[in-house]
C-alpha cells in the first residue's frame, strides 16, 4: 500500500489512505473538460449504489447534506419531532433544526451505544415524524426493532451511515433498504472524497430529493453545459448547492474498490487491539453482536471505572506523550451548550450517553498503520494500565 508511516513518527489518529490510482484519476480529471458534477459522479453514484445493494444513490458534497436532504424528503418541517440519539456527531441532530423541527433525544445501549429501540417508541408523541438512527462505531443500529417501530407509527426512517460503510445488518449492506440512509466520504471515514457524502434509498426517494441537491434546478440540467445540453432550465424549488464534483467521484471510485481490502486491514487491527486488551478487567471491549457485520470506522476503548483509577483523561494524556493521535467519540448532543440552552438538558438526562462518554476513547484506526504502530499503542495503552496497577498495590 502506498504512504506507508514510519514506526518513530507520531501515530495518526485516522489518516487517509490514497494511492497511486485515486492521484492518477484526479490529475486525468483536472486536465479534462468536464470538472464539476458531470458524468464521472453520474457513474459513481451507480457504483455505490451497486457495492451496497440500493435501487439509487445521490452523491453530494457531505453525509450532513444527505440527513438534511432525508428530512426535506420525508416531509419534516415546524411543529414536527425527530427521534434520535445523543451519541452522535452534531451534523444529525443541526440537521433537524435547520429544517424547524424538534430533535428528541432517548438514550443508547450500554453495550453497543446505538440508539435504544425501546426508549424509541416510549418517546413517540403525535408529533413525531421520523426517527435518526446513527450505527455508532460502524456497529449497525438495531434495525429490525427500528424498522418494526418506524412502520407501525408510520414515520420514516433514517439512517446515518457516516461510520457504517461497508457494515451489515442481518446479512444486508447498510444503505441497501429502501429508506433514506448518509454515507460520509470525509477524510477520516472509511473511505474518502476529500469531502463528500452519498444518499441511498429506493428511486422514488432518492429521485424526490435530487433537484434540491443543486439550486433547485430542473431534471438533469447540470449538462446544460455540455455537448447536446440545452441552455434553459427552470428552478422548481430553492434548493442548495450540495452537489458533488467529477474529481470527488473519481477519487471515490478506486477508494469503492479498494473498500473490501481496507477492510480486511480494519479487522486486523481491531482483532490485534482486542487480543492486546484481552486480559485486563479494566477495559471493556467494543460489543459486535450475531446479527451484524461491523464497518470498525472506530474502535472505542471503554475504562470500567470500578476496576481501576485509571481514567479516559491520563489514558489520553499518556497516548500524546507517547505521540499517539486518538480521539473521544462523543461529546453527547445533550452537553453541547447549543442544545443544553434550548432544551433545558441536564448532563444526567441521559445517563448512559454521559457515562460511556466519560470513560471512552478512540484508538487509531486506519489501514495505512502498520503492524508496529499498532503494537506501539497496545504497549502505551498496558503500560498506563500497569502504572496504576502498581501504584494501587
Ligand atoms: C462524520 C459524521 C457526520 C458528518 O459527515 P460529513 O460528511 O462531514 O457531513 C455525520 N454523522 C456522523 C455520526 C459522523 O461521524
Amino acid at each position: 500500500m502506498a504512504n506507508k508511516i514510519r514506526s518513530t513518527e507520531y501515530v495518526p489518529f485516522s489518516p487517509p489512505c490514497i494511492g497511486d490510482e485515486e492521484i492518477a484519476e484526479v490529475l486525468d480529471t483536472l486536465r479534462s473538460d468536464w470538472l464539476t458534477t458531470g458524468p464521472k459522479t453520474k457513474a459513481f453514484e451507480e457504483q455505490f449504489a451497486d457495492a451496497v445493494g440500493a435501487e439509487a444513490g445521490l452523491a453530494l458534497n457531505s453525509c450532513t447534506a444527505g440527513l438534511h436532504l432525508a428530512l426535506l424528503g420525508s416531509g419534516v418541517g415546524p411543529g414536527h419531532e425527530v427521534i434520535t440519539t445523543p451519541m452522535t456527531f452534531a451534523a444529525t441532530v443541526n440537521v433537524i433544526e435547520h429544517v424547524g423541527a424538534r430533535p428528541v433525544l432517548v438514550d443508547v445501549e450500554p453495550d453497543t451505544l446505538n440508539i435504544d429501540p425501546d426508549r424509541v417508541e416510549a418517546a413517540i408523541t403525535p408529533l413525531t415524524r421520523a426517527i435518526t438512527a446513527v450505527h455508532f462505531a460502524g456497529h449497525p443500529a438495531d434495525m429490525k426493532s427500528l424498522r418494526e417501530i418506524a412502520a407501525r407509527h408510520d414515520l420514516s426512517l433514517i439512517e446515518d451511515a457516516a461510520h457504517a460503510l461497508p457494515a451489515k445488518f442481518d446479512g444486508r449492506f447498510v444503505g441497501g433498504d429502501s429508506n433514506y440512509a448518509s454515507f460520509s466520504f470525509y477524510a477520516t471515514k472509511n473511505m474518502t472524497t476529500g469531502e463528500g457524502g452519498m444518499l441511498t434509498g429506493s428511486r422514488e426517494l432518492v429521485d424526490r430529493v435530487r433537484p434540491f441537491a443543486l439550486h433547485g434546478i430542473s431534471r438533469d440540467a447540470w449538462n446544460r453545459y455540455g455537448p447536446g445540453g440545452s441552455w434553459a432550465y427552470d428552478i422548481v424549488t430553492p434548493g442548495f448547492k450540495y452537489n458533488m464534483t467529477d474529481i470527488q467521484a473519481w477519487l471515490g471510485k478506486w477508494q469503492l474498490r479498494k473498500l473490501g481490502a481496507c477492510q480486511k486491514r480494519r479487522q486486523e487491527m481491531e482483532e490485534a487491539y482486542n487480543e492486546g486488551f484481552a486480559d485486563f478487567d479494566e477495559f471493556e471491549l467494543p460489543a459486535q453482536r450475531g446479527e451484524v457485520e461491523h464497518a470498525w470506522h472506530l474502535y472505542v476503548l471503554r475504562i470500567r471505572q470500578q476496576a481501576s483509577s485509571l481514567t479516559r483523561d491520563k489514558l489520553m494524556s499518556k497516548l500524546a506523550e507517547n505521540k499517539i493521535g486518538a480521539s473521544v467519540h462523543f461529546i453527547p448532543i445533550h452537553v453541547h451548550s447549543y442544545y443544553r440552552e434550548k432544551y433545558g438538558f441536564a448532563p444526567r438526562d441521559f445517563p448512559i450517553a454521559l457515562s460511556n462518554y466519560q470513560r471512552a476513547l478512540s484508538l487509531p484506526l486506519s489501514p495505512r498503520l502498520t503492524d508496529s504502530q499498532v503494537e506501539r499503542v497496545i504497549d502505551v495503552v498496558r503500560g498506563a494500565v500497569r502504572q496504576t496497577q502498581r501504584r494501587a498495590a
